[in-house]
């Protein structure tokens, strides 16, 4: 028997929208290369207010209230917990509300489509069908397809979960950006500026990662490993031992996938990853019941052709209001890639200036279209000359991704 929806991928973006169907009382098939409970390599990070206003901060494996961040020589607080999930528990929440669905193993190869819905083939020959399939296999997928719009700007980070000769944060604290960069020499800070992410994990282990913002092409990874070990040893630490390393690239301004398609994506494919901030596993948690919800009204109404089931689907996920502002952070992105690490430092000076609930809401995707505005137009009224004039200067494809963002 065929199914409501085809699931393919079984990554955050897989599971987070199947919990949300499953419970709806629709009939839901998954098909992942592994097993979905198989434990994921990420370490997510989330401002813990984004789950307490979910009622799940008991998915938090580490919360911290002593967050700052470096713009100059002292540290700036940043005055809102931020923690980490516990992946496991987060996978586990996901699996358990979606108890009730049946995986298959293999990877989707081919896709078809007829007035009734959609069939899936896998590279193994097995013929899944169902009224939708969600593309969830992550920002190069499967089957969901975008534009291309120019380069793609990929977030590089490279980090380490260890131990150290010495404390390489104070006890207790989490560092979200340290943009001190005295170890560097001045033709290297000509060079695209890269910050340091780091926490204290507890127990004499710390998660340390010389991050880049996002560029095309990206930062590579041997330079940011170089950039984090010297780091660390102008400030007298060294590393002990090693217990994980994470090499993380992943793109930041996908453009909005094709509205129109058949397939219907969620996650990395369907270009939820925030531009600015690269942050995904919140929205995922805010978005997908919502989508759900429209999913099943839209295949209750048995005589909906295929097509307009993904139609409805896409449509809820990305609202007008949402494309606009996926226009305008796209925008902003643009501008901060082009920003020297002394204009990145002011800037990001001013932003976290702004009233909490401004920089929060936008780093977090939560504000409204007009609030965002509101909060743009205040960062340029209050930042400094410098950096409003580079505000200012359209360069490159400012001005086509502005156009795009203004006429949504
Ligand atoms: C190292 C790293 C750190 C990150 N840190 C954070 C963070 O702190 N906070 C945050 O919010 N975001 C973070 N992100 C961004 C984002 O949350 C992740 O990229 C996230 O894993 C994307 O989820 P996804 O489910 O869309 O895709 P993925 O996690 O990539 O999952 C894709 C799934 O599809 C399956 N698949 C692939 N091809 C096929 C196929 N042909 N058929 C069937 N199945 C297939 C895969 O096996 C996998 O199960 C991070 C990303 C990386 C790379």
């Amino acid at each position: 028997m065929a199914a409501d929806v085809l699931v393919l991928g079984a990554g955050p973006a897989g599971l987070a929208i199947a919990s949300e169907l499953v419970p709806l009382g629709l009939k839901v098939v998954g098909l992942a290369a592994d097993d979905p409970a198989s434990p994921w390599q990420n370490t997510y990070g989330i401002w813990a207010d984004e789950l307490d206003q979910l009622n799940l901060s008991h998915l938090l494996e580490y919360r911290w209230s002593n967050c700052v961040s470096y713009f100059g020589a002292e540290p700036v607080s940043l005055g809102r917990d931020y923690g980490l999930f516990d992946r496991e528990k987060l996978q586990g929440h996901w699996l358990g509300r979606s108890a009730g669905m049946s995986w298959r193993r293999g990877l989707a190869a081919e896709l078809s489509h007829d007035e009734r819905g959609s069939q899936v083939t896998t590279r193994d020959g097995d013929v899944l069908t169902a009224r939708l399939v969600i593309d969830t296999t992550g920002h190069d997928p499967v089957f969901v397809r975008r534009p291309v719009l120019g380069p793609v700007a990929a977030q590089a980070a490279y980090g380490i979960v260890g131990t150290f000769s010495a404390d390489p944060v104070p006890p207790g604290q989490f560092v979200l950006m340290d943009y001190r960069s005295d170890h560097l020499s001045e033709q290297e800070r000509l060079a695209p500026p890269t910050f340091l992410y780091a926490m204290d994990l507890g127990g004499g282990r710390f998660f340390v990662e010389e991050t880049s913002l996002a560029l095309a092409p990206p930062v590579p990874i041997e330079v940011l490993e170089d950039r984090l070990r010297r780091r660390l040893a102008h400030r007298g630490v060294a590393v002990v031992h090693v217990q994980h390393e994470e090499r993380c690239l992943f793109p930041m301004n996908l453009p909005l996938p094709d509205l129109r398609q058949r397939v219907m994506g969620f996650g990395g494919a369907a270009s939820l990853v925030h531009p600015a901030s690269g942050y995904l596993v919140g929205s995922l948690l805010r978005r997908a019941p919502g989508l759900a919800a429209a999913i099943a009204t839209a295949l209750a109404g048995g005589d909906r052709s295929g097509a307009q089931v993904a139609e409805a689907a896409w449509a809820a996920l990305w609202t007008p209001e949402l494309v606009r502002k996926h226009g305008i952070y796209q925008f902003g992105l643009e501008k901060l890639m082009r920003f020297s690490e002394q204009e990145l430092r002011q800037f990001f000076s001013t932003f976290f200036a702004l009233p909490e609930a401004q920089w929060f809401g936008f780093l977090t995707n939560t504000l409204s279209l007009s609030e965002l505005v509101a909060a743009m137009v205040r960062l340029f009224a209050l930042a400094p000359a410098d950096v409003r004039w580079g505000l200012m200067q359209p360069k490159g494809r400012e001005v086509s991704l502005l156009w795009r963002a203004v006429r949504g």
